[in-house]
């Protein structure tokens, strides 16, 4: 089958299948690099996987056989047999914070701590190690995964030290979990009001216990000394690094600050920066977006990075019952939890957004939430019918049934993270109730409304490794595979779907998807390469799978040799499968 598929070098963008393009203006020094001897999944449903493929100038040149392919090279081509491997676009991943990753990686981590007292044994430890009067932070507590499933308190963490102000963030970012020296340090006692937004658990002396939800926490963080510009730099370039090596070639950073957008834009001047970022700005930063606003969207700064867009938050989260339901919590029946932003306000800003050439993404967990988002879409958008905005709601979490149906109507995308379904499952019915968890993480019904999801981690929430994510939207199982057959398995994902959330439909979300998201000639050379066949292999084998390589403009950033090596005494199973992804039922 001759189904050679060219970029003619005026920029025109040729694409067939069975129609081989001759090339009207070859390269005259040749293409940098030819890949041969995999499975180039283009994520085109009129090209079917090919095993080769060509790069030129940091994009695509031609995808087609072996044969084909390697009449471009030259002497000066570097040629990569991808004993074979499978090759997709570069995963992005649509929900990601980006600073705090890098900073989470210098910090405690305590996900998957099993109780307080192993959390007070490593802050113990870490406080050995630092000078009195250092903040320790660590991230990732959950109280749910203990066996005493109540909010921890200050006076357990004081026996770890009392000489180092302690704050720990709960998995969700919604609740910290503080010492008395920090509390101390932030003046707060029985008399501070709890601030509006937010909560303070206390005792029943109004005494604060240690735990403050959603905006309390802020009492606390605005005592702590900001981060220098060296700090940031540091966190950023370590994300990068951690990035590229589990695949990851572009990034949608949920809440960029001044000082991140700052940094990076001179990493990438002095070409330090790899990767692709896609920022959404700091909406509580009102200086921020006057200055964006005022100068309009970045976009493909230096080739790396742009910013079009604005993160603003509707509500809390589930797990500390921060998320606002249109009925109270099934297992907290006072409660409805905390809207964070008003109607009126988010309406505002949201028409300001549109104004701008910028493009909103708003945090709506709760049923309650996510209906006032779509309201405030629906009345914001009315004006701008001709305009292309693709306004999002981010983690869409709860939605009542007759909600779901809206984000196709008004072209709103619901930017999910597959692994949040997994790790909120084992309580996420308590919260809900049997009948409304039904419409809680429902990938299946938003895509039968001919919705599309722009997949994510939510890291450093949840883990960064986007095969955990195509592995979470296929099974609805966690690790270990528990419960047998998924948990609520109709929301599923098909292979196709979960990888189109991670490339094609993380392009669109990003206004990217003609340059983006497919392996077509005329599209940037952004290329994760990996040990099995993410769409058809076993889902079972994809936490284990190795990223082998990872492209990002043509240049290989990452490359597992060793990976390679294995995959010669033996593929994995599932690695040289080849059903074309237009042929597959769940398109
Ligand atoms: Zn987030």
């Amino acid at each position: 089958m001759a189904n050679l598929c060219m970029m003619r070098i005026t920029g025109l963008l040729a694409i067939s299948s069975g129609l081989v393009l001759l090339l009207s203006c070859t390269p005259r020094s040749g293409v940098d690099m030819i890949l041969t001897g995999g499975t180039i999944l283009s994520m085109d449903k009129y090209l079917a996987p090919a095993e080769a493929m060509a790069i030129v100038d940091g994009r695509i040149l031609a995808v087609g056989t072996k044969e084909e392919i390697l009449t471009l090279g030259t002497w000066r081509t570097k040629r990569i047999n991808l004993r074979g491997a499978v090759v997709v676009p570069g995963l992005t991943d649509s929900h990601f914070h980006f600073r705090s990753f890098g900073r989470s990686l210098e910090e405690l981590q305590l996900v998957g701590t099993r109780s307080a007292a192993e959390i007070v044994s490593l802050v113990a430890d870490r406080a050995q190690k630092l000078p009195a009067g250092t903040w320790i932070r660590g991230r990732g507590w959950d109280q749910n995964d203990w066996e005493l499933k109540t909010f921890p308190t200050s006076t357990v963490l004081d026996q770890a030290t009392s000489n180092h102000p302690v704050m720990l963030t709960r998995v969700d970012g919604h609740a910290i979990w503080v010492n008395s020296r920090a509390m101390n340090l932030a003046g707060v006692t029985s008399s501070t009001l709890t601030p509006e937004g937010g909560a303070i658990l206390r005792d029943k002396h109004h005494n604060p216990t240690g735990v403050f939800v959603d905006n309390a926490a802020d009492l606390i963080r605005k005592v702590i000394p900001s981060p220098s510009k060296e700090d940031t730099r540091r966190w950023l370039l370590a994300a990068a690094q951690r990035c590229l090596e589990v695949g990851l070639t572009e990034i949608h950073d949920a809440g960029a600050n001044a000082t991140t957008l700052e940094v990076l834009k001179e990493l990438i001047d002095k070409e330090q920066f790899a990767m692709r970022y896609y920022g959404m700005l700091d909406g509580d930063d009102e200086q921020l977006l006057e200055t964006y606003f005022q100068r309009g969207p970045v976009i493909n700064y230096g080739g790396r990075m742009t910013v079009r867009s604005v993160k603003l938050y509707a509500d809390g989260a589930l797990g500390s019952r921060g998320a606002a339901l249109l009925q109270p919590y099934s297992d907290d029946p006072e409660n409805r939890g905390l809207l964070v932003t008003s109607q009126e306000e988010l309406e505002s800003t949201v028409t300001r957004i549109f104004q701008a050439g910028f493009q909103p993404c708003i945090h709506a967990i709760g049923d309650r939430a996510n209906r006032m988002v779509l309201d405030v879409y629906e009345r914001a958008l009315a004006p701008f019918a001709e305009a292309d905005l693709r306004p999002r709601i981010e983690h869409a979490q709860v939605l009542a049934r007759t909600d779901i149906r809206r984000f196709a109507r008004l072209g709103v995308l619901p930017a999910m993270q597959p692994s949040h379904a997994t790790s909120d499952m084992y309580w996420a019915e308590d919260r809900l109730g049997a009948e409304r968890v039904r419409g809680a993480y429902a990938w299946r019904q938003l895509l039968n409304t001919g919705a599309i999801i722009p997949g994510g981690s939510d890291c450093p929430v949840e883990r960064e490794e986007p095969l955990l994510q195509l592995y979470a939207a296929r099974t609805r199982q966690d690790i270990s595979g528990w419960p047998e057959g998924g948990w609520f398995p109709e929301e599923r994902m098909g292979g196709l779907e979960a990888l189109k959330s991670l490339t094609t439909w993380a392009a669109y979300a990003a206004f990217e998807e003609s340059t983006r998201g497919k392996i077509l000639p005329g599209f940037d050379a952004d290329l994760t390469v990996i040990s099995v066949n993410p769409v058809t292999c076993e889902p079972h084998l994809l936490p284990e799978a190795k990223i082998l390589m990872t492209i990002v403009a043509g240049q290989v950033i990452w490359h597992d040799k060793k990976g390679f090596r294995d995959l010669e005494h033996g593929h994995p199973p599932g690695s040289t499968t080849s059903t074309p992804p237009g042929g597959s039922s769940d398109e």
